[in-house]
């Protein structure tokens, strides 16, 4: 097809790339401004004194996802990137004991067994039951409901039982495990959508449940490869990635996306705009204020949206002898989740997640050395804390509880050079509306037809890819994000397209 229709598409994160290598395989002319000077977005690379950290994403679900994304352009991903899968899974520490996680369920059950008195079975059932939950929501989860005639479809009729709404993943977990520490292991994966397992609808236990049944997967290099990897094809496909550039404004005319003002002051006209950057970010500070109306700046103030994360990216002089992914759950971790939900409030027993990719990836630090990531979940900014004032106190309580939860006691002697990200640099440097990382909440609410609709209902020629649009923040549904929207230009433009049916790589339910 002539390069006839030009898209342009506002950030470079992992929705943007995605959309944009769809699009320019499908002939489009496609021009992506991002503000960073590398692509990426929040899955972009860190680099310091020869480390390399992934800003963000460090567990990649679901891979099939992303195979299918590069077959839709006709390559392999396995031509431009090395997957590693990762057996054991991660650690989970609690304070009284340790749990190692596995993909395979033989050493699953024996671990469960060894470290809970009340045996697998239930682990058995989680299986065989979330498999039959997942497969009948996915089909919903990869659909477009840009209208309400889309939204009510016989999938997603056939699934409504399986929403189970309205329970909790929390809740949901009461019917495999009994001990609230063994739920723990199954439900924390609410933490990836900056939620609280308590108020995390029930049908994301399809987290936990393909983490089980598919395993996860490191990226030689960290997982910013996939997005370097994206970007390759694009231009391998004619397609423009301008670094360096911010839009500082869409171009909106009678109603409609027109184009980008970028910070120079230069006009960009196109035929439809995609966004990418974050969605309460983009509507509050690209769109003139009285522009919309439902997203409007007022009305985006009152929805509900993540937690947030203060991160700690440390170049050591030093190996340490710690997994590739371990995740540590306060002592007492309800008060912890309702310091973050609700009181919004710092605390010094917290639960936090540390990655030493080093352990299977070496080249991420200088021979000899490691590259340690943390996470604290946090408070979004709503809380209004002032975190220039709490910055260096909560780095010292960090290392401080390295040392006693994981023994890392003499980790600031090593440290050779460090970042940090805290709630407040995410809104300032990253442009994440009230640093709420997962972007709007998952609640029921906001899920699905209520969460801003991927052809975006306020404005013609404007599309929205990325986690702050329909199906939601994490890479594999970010990518899906992407295949609906550009599914939908080119549908408006009659440009052929390949599809492939979402469920190649799904693992069928037990006869
Ligand atoms: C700490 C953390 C850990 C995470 N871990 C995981 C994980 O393990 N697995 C997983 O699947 N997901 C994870 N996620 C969630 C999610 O996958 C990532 O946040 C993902 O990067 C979001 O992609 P996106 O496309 O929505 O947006 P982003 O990555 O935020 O990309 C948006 C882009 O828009 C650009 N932009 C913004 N404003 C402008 C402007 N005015 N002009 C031009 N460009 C602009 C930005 O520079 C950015 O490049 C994690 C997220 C965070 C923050």
């Amino acid at each position: 097809m002539p390069q006839s229709k030009h898209i342009i598409i506002v950030g470079a994160g992992p929705g943007g790339l995605c959309a944009g290598m769809l699009l320019s395989q499908r002939g489009f002319k496609v021009s992506i401004f991002d503000k960073n000077p590398e692509v990426g977005g929040r899955n972009r690379a860190i680099r310091m004194n020869g480390f390399t950290f992934d800003t963000g994403p460090t567990f990649l679900l679901m891979k099939g996802v992303l195979d299918e994304m590069f077959a839709l352009c006709e390559r392999r991903s396995e031509d431009y990137l090395h997957f590693m899968p990762l057996n054991p899974m991660y650690k989970l520490v609690y304070a009284d004991r340790e749990l190692s996680v596995f993909s395979d369920r033989e050493n699953m059950r024996a671990e469960l067994n060894r470290v809970f008195d009340e045996g697998a079975d239930g682990y058995e059932r989680f299986i065989e039951n979330e498999r039959n939950r997942f497969n009948a929501l996915y089909p919903c989860i990869t659909r477009d409901y840009s209208s309400l005639a889309s939204f009510l479809s016989w999938d997603l009729i056939k699934a409504l039982p399986w929403l189970a709404f309205p329970k909790s993943v929390f809740n949901n977990l009461g019917q495999y495990f009994n001990q609230e520490k063994m739920r723990l292991a199954f439900c924390f994966q609410s933490k990836y959508l900056g939620m609280s397992p308590w108020d995390c609808p029930a049908l994301f236990t399809m987290l936990p449940y393909l983490e089980h049944d598919y395993g996860i997967y490191h990226v030689a290099g960290g997982l910013n490869r996939i997005a370097q990897a994206m970007a390759a094809v694009i231009k391998e496909n004619g397609g423009e990635i301008h670094t360096d550039s911010p839009v500082e404004s869409l171009l909106i005319e009678n109603g409609a996306a027109k184009g980008v003002k970028l910070a120079g002051g230069e006009e960009v006209r196109c035929d439809e705009v995609v966004v990418n950057a974050d969605f309460a970010h983009a509507m509050t500070k690209l769109v003139a204020p009285g522009t919309l109306r439902k997203y409007g700046h007022e009305a985006l103030e009152k929805r509900e949206y993540s937690c947030s994360t203060f991160m700690l990216y440390l170049g050591l002089d030093k190996l340490y002898d710690l997994p590739h992914h371990t995740i540590v759950f306060a002592k007492d971790y309800t008060t912890n989740i309702r310091n973050i939900f609700s009181r919004k409030t710092l605390t010094d027993d917290f639960s936090f997640y540390v990655q030493n990719a080093c352990a299977s990836d070496p080249d991420l630090a200088p021979v000899g050395k490691s590259a340690l990531y943390v996470l604290v979940p946090m408070p979004n900014n709503d809380s209004k804390l002032d975190w220039q004032a709490h910055c260096r106190e909560v780095r010292e309580q960090v290392l401080d509880t390295l040392g006693a939860r994981l023994g890392l006691n003499d980790i600031r002697a090593h440290i050779e050079c460090e970042k940090i990200i805290t709630p407040q640099t995410w809104e300032s440097d990253e442009h994440v509306y009230k640093g709420a990382t997962f972007s709007l909440s998952h609640k029921f609410s906001q899920m699905l037809y209520w969460r801003p609709h991927n052809r975006f209902e306020e404005l013609d020629n404007c599309y929205l890819v990325g986690g702050g649009t329909h199906p939601g923040s994490g890479l594999p549904t970010i990518y899906e994000s992407a295949r609906i929207s550009s599914n939908l230009i080119s549908k408006k433009h009659r440009v052929p397209f390949k599809d492939i049916s979402h469920s190649s790589w799904l693992k069928k339910a037990k006869a």
